[in-house]
């Protein structure tokens, strides 16, 4: 489906209140970096040396062996230094500029809605553009164009290990984006779910959040998902088709 394809009518009703003032939730997963081709965790290309992400991005993995989850951070490194931003980043940024409220949320930890030009992003799961030690929480910046020559790397300050500034599964979000977000899906007027399977939690209830308040939910994902049946509208679309059509309709 082309851009222009896309019909926003669901959507349109909505633009008033968004012009107004009322706040344009967005949160989005990995399926939104997918066309800067950046693999998801799920689809094809997800698996890395036959391990599932599920298996490396963890804690224990990280205790047991932390070269082995270094490797794995320092391929999607590697892979991220050479992507950039694609049209849904870029209309995502640019909805921020047309429109007077709108706040987005990432699950993703590459930090291309911040290349693209979007500000005050909140990240629930952090970001492998930055590294943390172990021992003292120092986080440092960790731009994918910069290689660590020996893995693990280990802290300047205190010689601690250090380790991507990531959330693993099995650990908490951090409590000041996680309540950011909750407030992003309680007050919007619109709330749009992008590209994100909506099963890993419990950045996933933030949707089902925002569909029990006040706002009219909008998932844009070209797959079938739990979230999709308490939604007003789902675009079966890629994230860059929906939203750079969007930009378009509220810019004519
Ligand atoms: P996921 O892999 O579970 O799901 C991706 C979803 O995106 C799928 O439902 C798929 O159908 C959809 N999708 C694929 N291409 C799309 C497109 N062009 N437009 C719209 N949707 C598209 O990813 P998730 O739900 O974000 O959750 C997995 C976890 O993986 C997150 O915690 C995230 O931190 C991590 N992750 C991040 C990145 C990244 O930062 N780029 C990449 C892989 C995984």
């Amino acid at each position: 489906m082309t851009a222009q394809e896309v019909d926003l009518s669901p959507l349109r009703k909505h633009y008033e209140r968004l012009r107004a003032g009322g706040t344009l939730g967005v949160l989005t997963g990995a399926g939104v970096s997918a066309e800067s081709g950046l693999p998801t965790f799920r689809g094809a290309g997800g698996l890395w040396e036959g391990f599932r992400a599920e298996e490396l991005a963890t804690p224990t993995a990280f205790e047991k062996d932390p070269v082995k989850v270094w490797r794995f951070y320092e391929y999607r490194r590697v892979a991220l230094a050479s992507a950039r931003p694609n049209p849904a980043h870029v209309a995502l940024a640019a909805l921020q500029r047309i429109l007077p409220a709108v706040r987005i949320v990432t699950q993703n930890v590459d930090g291309l809605h911040q290349q693209a030009g979007s500000r005050d992003v909140v990240e629930l799961h952090g970001s492998i553009l930055r590294t943390r030690c172990v021992l003292e929480g120092t986080v440092r910046s960790a731009p994918a164009t910069a290689r660590f020559l020996d893995l693990p790397p280990y802290c300047p300050e205190c010689g601690g290990l250090l380790r991507p500034d990531v959330v693993w599964f099995g650990e908490m979000l951090p409590q000041k984006e996680w309540d950011e977000a909750e407030e992003i899906a309680q007050q919007a007027s619109v709330y749009i779910v992008a590209g994100t399977s909506s099963i890993v939690a419990p950045a996933s209830s933030l949707g089902i959040l925002a569909a029990r308040g006040r706002a009219a939910v909008f998932e844009i994902n070209p797959e079938e998902t739990p979230l999709a049946p308490l939604t007003d509208f789902a675009f079966r679309a890629s994230a860059s088709a929906v939203l750079s059509s969007l930009v378009r309709d509220l810019s004519a």
